[in-house]
């Protein structure tokens, strides 16, 4: 209605997509686990950033997406909270891998890591980190173990999994973060291949720029789509 249009006007948040949700206003109102809102009160975050007051929305009734919006937005955030949400209220029992996000580099998947534990708090949520740099026989046990949530670069995740035979099924949410860089350091390849491991996960892309290669890569994913902008792209 022309109400949320004027919101998101007012946002600039722009989307494409069959009946995009509405924009949140505050994290208390889409139904999160109650330790989330304490957590991310905790974390000083009292109001969700544009990206997240329509991104999170989007993401928790299932949808897919290509998530434009400049860097120091809080889109780690944005899907971190979807994650984080679904993670705690799946039965999970024994622990089997729900989510799996991928970035470019070693340093991002770490940040992204720490701000999952500390969104993740208290809650039924474990995580794992699969780069170089670090032995892979640890990582390996992490995961056997049991987690909800594997963070890791492409590169690294291939290597991992095929040397061993992790059940995959279970992930249902897949997140792309940077796509674009991912593209242009040359994951492309093992991001499909990881893509077509797992089982229709919903895939949550993010990325600074839309070129060809992100749409093509996203129409092969996805068939129905939700595009959102928020503020005006980096270039
Ligand atoms: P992006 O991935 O879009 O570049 P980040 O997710 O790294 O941005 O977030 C940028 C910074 O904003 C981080 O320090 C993060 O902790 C902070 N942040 C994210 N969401 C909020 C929020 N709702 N309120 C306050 N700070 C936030
Ligand atoms: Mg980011």
């Amino acid at each position: 209605n022309s109400q949320t249009e004027l919101l998101r006007r007012k946002l600039e948040i722009s989307v494409r997509g069959d009946r995009v949700p509405e924009p949140i206003l505050s994290f208390g109102s889409c139904n999160l686990p109650q330790k989330l809102l304490q957590n991310l009160e905790a974390a000083g975050y009292e109001m969700p950033t544009p990206v997240q007051m329509q991104a999170i929305p989007s993401a928790l009734i299932g949808r897919s997406m290509l998530v434009l919006a400049e860097t120091g937005s809080g889109k780690t955030c944005s899907f971190l909270v979807p994650i984080v949400s679904y993670c705690a209220k799946v039965k999970n029992n024994p622990w089997k891998p729900l989510a799996m996000v991928l970035t470019p580099t070693r340093e991002l998947c770490i940040q992204v890591e720490e701000q999952a534990k500390v969104l993740g708090k208290g809650l039924p949520f474990k995580t794992a980190l699969v780069v170089g740099g670090d032995a892979m026989a640890g990582q390996v046990y992490r995961i056997q173990q049991g987690v909800s949530m594997i963070v890791g670069t492409p590169g690294r995740l291939i290597d991992l999994l095929t040397k061993h035979d992790f059940g995959l099924d279970s992930i249902s949410i897949l997140v792309l973060d940077e796509v674009d860089c991912m593209i242009q350091r040359g994951f492309r390849e093992q991001v499909m291949q990881i893509f077509q491991a797992l089982s229709q996960p919903q895939v949550l892309m993010y990325s600074a720029t839309v070129t060809k290669e992100v749409e093509r890569i996203a129409g092969s994913m996805v068939k129905d789509l939700t595009f959102i902008s928020v503020g005006k792209p980096n270039n």
